[in-house]
């Protein structure tokens, strides 16, 4: 599995080999108690169906918070601490989170975020960022019989600074995870906790807008409607199937249906996954008729051009324009400032070079296609994140691309490509 590499790990083969044994660890861990749980069950398993996590709360405060989390059957886990920031990581197996969209009754107490998601096929995680140093001091489980539940209860308990890096070194015999990295004399912190259980390259695509927002409409083409939100998740459909014939890789989407998902959703997502790279497909439309071709968006805090500040208002402007509250725009600045996202930054820039040098002189490419604003959507921390316009509905040729099936087919596989040729960049020296 040497080969199948993420980017930041590339300068850490031997951390990466560390974690591969930990990898192993776990995962015993976790098919165990999927098969214990089919076991007990009896003719009732579902072997191929997640555990469902339907409701979740806590109580208390910040001494002292209890967690409580109620399955739809008996569930196994693990736990551990993570320093910078200060988290318990909770290790399911495969979990559907069927739990409501506000997380305020989650976080609340010792509890500052509650994040969740899946880590793979076969595993999922709740990630508690903590506002104190706290450890978790009881844990029970219940089988509520009656209520066709089974319910987790974590008391979790603040304790000194001293205490929590005790226990962390505790755990540290075992995983021996470095704290901090040094690459270019850049010293940054190494976050990438959601990422070493895993061995396949995580590759988020985003299929622009959905449901009550349409994106941008076609003009152009008589009696049939063309809209943004179609293309897009039909060309994210496409570009899925492609990669999911690459051993190695792994692709998740953000919307699967013609559904609506806030722009702050799709970053979390991704930032919840820990993707190794994300990918934003759009088909826009621009008030320059004669623009046309395709162009690859990277996140930055000034725009490079109006274009693409236009653009970047547009889009950060969907989630209000469908009736939710706007994204922290402000927000953006503050990450940008961060010494991992401007790294993260590096790995966008590069990958988007790649996919530049991929379409050219095969993809039609508008002038100058290498463009960055602040776009929201390309904010997820520690993720390589592009914007790729595929075209601009706003063109009379573009339009008949973008609708165009053995078109997007054939974009796909250079986006592929693509794809393959970042993972072979951040493979490690032998
Ligand atoms: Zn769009």
């Amino acid at each position: 599995m040497g080969y199948k590499i993420i980017v930041k790990r590339a300068f850490f083969p031997l951390l990466f080999m560390i974690m591969c044994f930990c990898t192993a660890l776990l995962s015993q861990s976790l098919y165990a108690s999927e098969n214990d749980a089919n076991e007990v069950d009896g003719g009732q398993a579902r072997p191929n169906e997640a555990h469902i996590l339907f409701a979740a709360r806590s109580i208390g405060n910040t001494s002292r918070t209890r967690l409580i989390m109620d399955f739809d059957r008996p569930v196994t886990y693990k736990s551990r601490l993570l320093d910078d920031p200060k988290r318990i990581v909770l290790q399911f197996p495969k979990v559907f989170f069927k739990l409501p969209n506000s997380k305020s009754a989650l976080e609340q107490g010792i509890i500052r975020t509650f994040r969740y998601g899946a880590i793979d096929q076969k595993s999922s995680r709740i990630i508690l960022n903590l506002q104190t140093p706290a450890l978790i001091i009881n844990e029970q489980m219940q089988e509520l019989k009656d209520d066709k539940r089974f319910r987790v209860i974590l008391d979790i308990e603040s304790v000194d600074e001293e205490l929590y890096q005790s226990k962390l070194q505790a755990q540290s015999t075992i995983s021996s995870e470095p704290k901090e990295v040094v690459k270019n004399g850049v010293s940054a912190q190494f976050n990438e906790f959601s990422k070493e259980g895993r061995e396949n390259i995580l590759i988020i695509l985003d299929p622009g807008h959905g449901g009550i927002d349409s994106g941008a409409k076609g003009k152009n083409l008589g009696n049939q409607v063309v809209v943004e939100k179609n293309i897009t998740l039909s060309f994210a459909k496409i570009l899925k199937s492609k990669l999911d014939d690459i051993q190695g890789i792994e692709v998740l989407l953000t919307r699967k249906s013609d559904e609506f998902i806030t722009l702050s959703k799709r970053v979390a997502f991704a930032q919840a996954n820990q993707a190794d790279l994300f990918i934003s497909i759009h088909a826009d439309s621009l008030r320059e008729h004669y623009i046309r071709g395709a162009s690859i968006y990277t996140l930055s805090k000034k725009a490079s051009d109006q274009l693409s500040e236009r653009l970047a208002q547009s889009e950060n402007m969907v989630d209000e324009v469908a009736g939710e509250r706007p994204p922290n725009i402000a927000a953006v600045n503050d990450i940008l400032s961060d010494l991992t996202t401007r790294e993260t930054g590096i790995f966008s820039h590069s990958f988007a070079r790649i996919v530049l040098t991929q379409f050219k002189g095969k993809i039609n490419l508008i002038k100058n296609p290498l463009r960055s604003a602040g776009f929201h959507v390309l904010k997820a921390p520690g993720v390589p994140s592009i914007l790729l316009e595929l075209g601009y509905l706003s063109n009379h040729e573009d339009e008949k691309l973008l609708i165009n099936s053995k078109w997007q087919s054939k974009v796909a596989d250079y986006l592929v490509k693509s794809i393959q040729q970042h993972i072979r960049q951040a493979k490690p020296l032998p």
